[in-house]
């Protein structure tokens, strides 16, 4: 009987699903839906697991070959515990416990950091996966993924590749995660925006600032 594998990304606007089969991982289904607004620890995990369910009888494949469940969460993750997600409002959360209660104990769940997995994922599709890689996510803000001997980086609470937060000069304006001179103030989207609106009171220029996008200041 053939195999199948889920990975499961949930953000904080949209859940999206693949459905894969094995060995070759090939794409079988792609879903996505809302991530629930209301009571976030239980609405997720059971719009989750409903979700895998429909897809599997959309493709008449019975929960017993369903190997595993890969999912990827916006926060720091250690050893598939969660301290704090703002995004999910989700407090000292053990997902692979929460998983547990609406899946068979029989799959495998495995849990980590969006960008870890983005880091993960990219290094694995090569024909040869570096051993060591670091991987950037530019976005609002400046997120990453460290793979050291073949595997995720957690660090000690799970924020080991959030290289967004190095520091990497001395400034005085405070980040949003309370120090400053991080990275992610200077190249992150919203410090490039902010850093052109501050140089367009010294100099002329002819980018519209009501409108300003990172693609007009390149
Ligand atoms: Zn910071």
């Amino acid at each position: 009987m053939e195999k199948y594998v889920y990975g499961v990304d949930i953000g904080g606007t949209n859940i999206k699903y693949g459905l894969f089969s094995l060995p070759k991982m090939e794409l079988i289904q792609k879903y996505e839906n809302s991530t629930p607004v209301s009571n976030h620890e239980t609405s997720i995990f059971m719009l989750v697991v409903d979700t895998i369910n429909s897809m599997n009888k959309k493709n008449n494949i019975d929960i017993s070959q369903i190997e595993g469940v890969g999912i990827a969460v916006p926060c720091p993750v250690k050893n598939g515990y969660v301290e704090k997600c703002p995004n999910l409002k989700w407090e000292k959360l053990d997902i692979y416990s929460s998983m547990n209660k609406y899946l068979p104990s029989k799959i495998k769940i495995a849990v980590s950091n969006d960008a870890n997995i983005a880091a993960y994922g990219e290094n694995q599709i090569l024909d040869i996966p570096h051993k060591n890689a670091i991987f950037y996510t530019l976005g609002t803000g400046v997120g990453g993924g460290i793979i050291i001997d073949g595997e995720i980086l957690e660090g000690r609470t799970g924020a080991g590749g959030e290289i967004g937060h190095m520091h990497v000069f001395e400034g005085t304006e405070p980040c949003s995660c309370g120090l400053s001179g991080c990275l992610e103030q200077v190249c992150g989207t919203a410090a490039i925006l902010k850093q052109s609106r501050d140089l367009s009171l010294k100099y002329p220029t002819q980018l519209n600032l009501e409108k300003l996008t990172v693609k007009d200041v390149f």
